[in-house]
């Protein structure tokens, strides 16, 4: 029998013999886990939930090209339009030139390089705290912040809504995690109140704007929930940093609020990759001996911070950009719901769409990407079963007639797809 056979998804033969070595019975294991495989791909296929992502030949801009065609992009976190800025790309031309490609190791083991640090240093300043570590991503900095501060006999309070990777934080952390209903203050005031005293470190955990939803926490009001209770106040700007608050410092710096331990990316706003958490120097110096992810992990390419370390300034500088966003994003709402979409009120960059079934939301991405304008539909798991969505997000560099297009297009696909006016 061919060896070949076993690794052909097409061609699930029956299975052979086994016993009569560990090399056979090993592939015969594959077989078995590619079977489900096939059968678990065709379930999600059957349920309009298989995902894959486009193939893009273009730099991450308003528009991209997509099958040989150039269409507006409406699906990227590159809020700014940062992700394919000369300056940014000529410094990180600079960081190859002067430290090279590779950072070698975890930072604790092949040292830290000058661009990580010039990029924590700036980072630390922007932001007004005292210091900050730099991770290879928000997911990495999460699940590595939240275990490094909780553990069994500890105790996390966590918006339904938090983005996947402070979930899993969570649920590596051991702690006892209470999930409060989605930007409310008195169910969390409830679990506070019966439940804070039976553990030692308490943490509140949110978003400061949630991801595919659009809508802000009310950090203020966590914040006095941690004080009252005795808790940390721990909060993702993933979203809201270079876009919302002064100079584009964030949801918490627009309402004077000071989160124990802050998160903001380098991937959205500031155009690149990588993210960083703020916070006093005892909680830097903690994390970069207790975050799994940054201690056992490689440390970022040296030119990924030579790049924060200047995005910093872009993002600072950029009133025109966020303005220009926030306008797009505004003008986009009153369209869409003046052409009978479902778009719940918002003030920030991030536009759902509701659509409900997936299938169905799958449509009208695709019937916008004929019209020329690329909208990713957001499926379960990403968001709740029977809530799939387009998330419409538009870029400071889209010009008005952009936008126009866009809402253009979005009103021609309900003829398209025979929907109601
Ligand atoms: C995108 C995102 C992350 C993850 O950041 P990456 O750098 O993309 O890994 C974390 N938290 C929130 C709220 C996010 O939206």
């Amino acid at each position: 029998m061919g060896a070949g056979i076993f690794f052909d998804t097409r061609q699930l033969g029956p299975l052979v013999e086994c016993g009569d070595g560990a090399l056979r019975c090993a592939r015969l294991r594959s077989v078995t886990l590619e079977r489900e495989l096939v059968a678990a791909v065709e379930a999600l296929a059957g349920d309009g939930l298989l995902r894959a992502p486009r193939g893009i030949s273009s730099a991450q801009d308003a528009r991209v090209v997509i099958d040989g065609r150039a269409v507006l992009n409406f699906s990227s976190n590159n809020y700014l339009g940062f992700a394919n800025h000369p300056e940014l790309v000529s410094q990180a031309r600079a960081s190859l030139g002067a430290e090279g490609l590779g950072s070698g190791a975890s930072r604790l083991v092949s040292g830290t390089m000058t661009s990580h640090t010039a990029a924590e240093r700036a980072i630390a300043t922007f932001m007004e705290c005292e210091s900050a570590l730099l991770f290879s991503s928000g997911y990495a900095a999460n699940v590595g912040t939240l275990t490094a501060l909780a553990k069994p006999g500890d105790v996390i309070f966590s918006d339904r809504l938090n983005h996947a990777s402070i979930i899993d934080g969570c649920r590596l952390s051991g702690a006892q995690v209470f999930v409060y209903p989605h930007n409310d203050a008195e169910a969390l005031t409830a679990l506070l109140a019966s439940h804070r005293a039976g553990f030692k470190r308490a943490v509140i955990v949110s978003d400061s704007v949630f991801s595919m939803d659009g809508d802000r926490a009310n950090v203020a009001a966590l914040r006095r929930l941690a004080d009252a209770h005795d808790a940390a106040l721990y909060i993702d700007e993933a979203h809201a940093l270079g876009v919302l608050g002064p100079d584009g410092r964030g949801v918490c710096a627009e309402v004077r609020v000071r989160a124990d331990v802050l998160l903001g990316t380098l991937g959205k706003a500031f155009g690149a990759q990588g993210a960083f958490v703020c916070g006093p120097v005892a909680l830097r110096t903690w994390l970069e001996n207790r975050a799994r992810s940054y201690v056992f992990s490689t440390a970022p390419m040296p030119l990924v911070g030579a790049v924060a370390a200047r995005a910093v300034g872009l993002v600072r500088d950029a009133d025109v950009r966020r303005r220009r966003v926030l306008g797009h994003a505004a003008r986009l709402r009153a369209g869409l719901r003046a052409l009978n979409y479902d778009v719940p009120e918002g003030s920030t960059q991030i536009i759902p769409v509701m659509v409900g079934d997936a299938a169905r939301c799958m449509a009208l991405s695709e019937a916008l990407l004929v019209r020329n304008v690329f909208v990713q539909g957001i499926r379960p798991p990403t968001v709740a079963p029977g809530t799939s969505r387009l998330r419409v997000v538009p870029m400071a560099t889209h010009d008005d007639a952009q936008i126009d297009a866009a809402l253009e297009a979005f009103g021609a696909v309900r003829g398209d797809l025979g929907w109601a006016k």
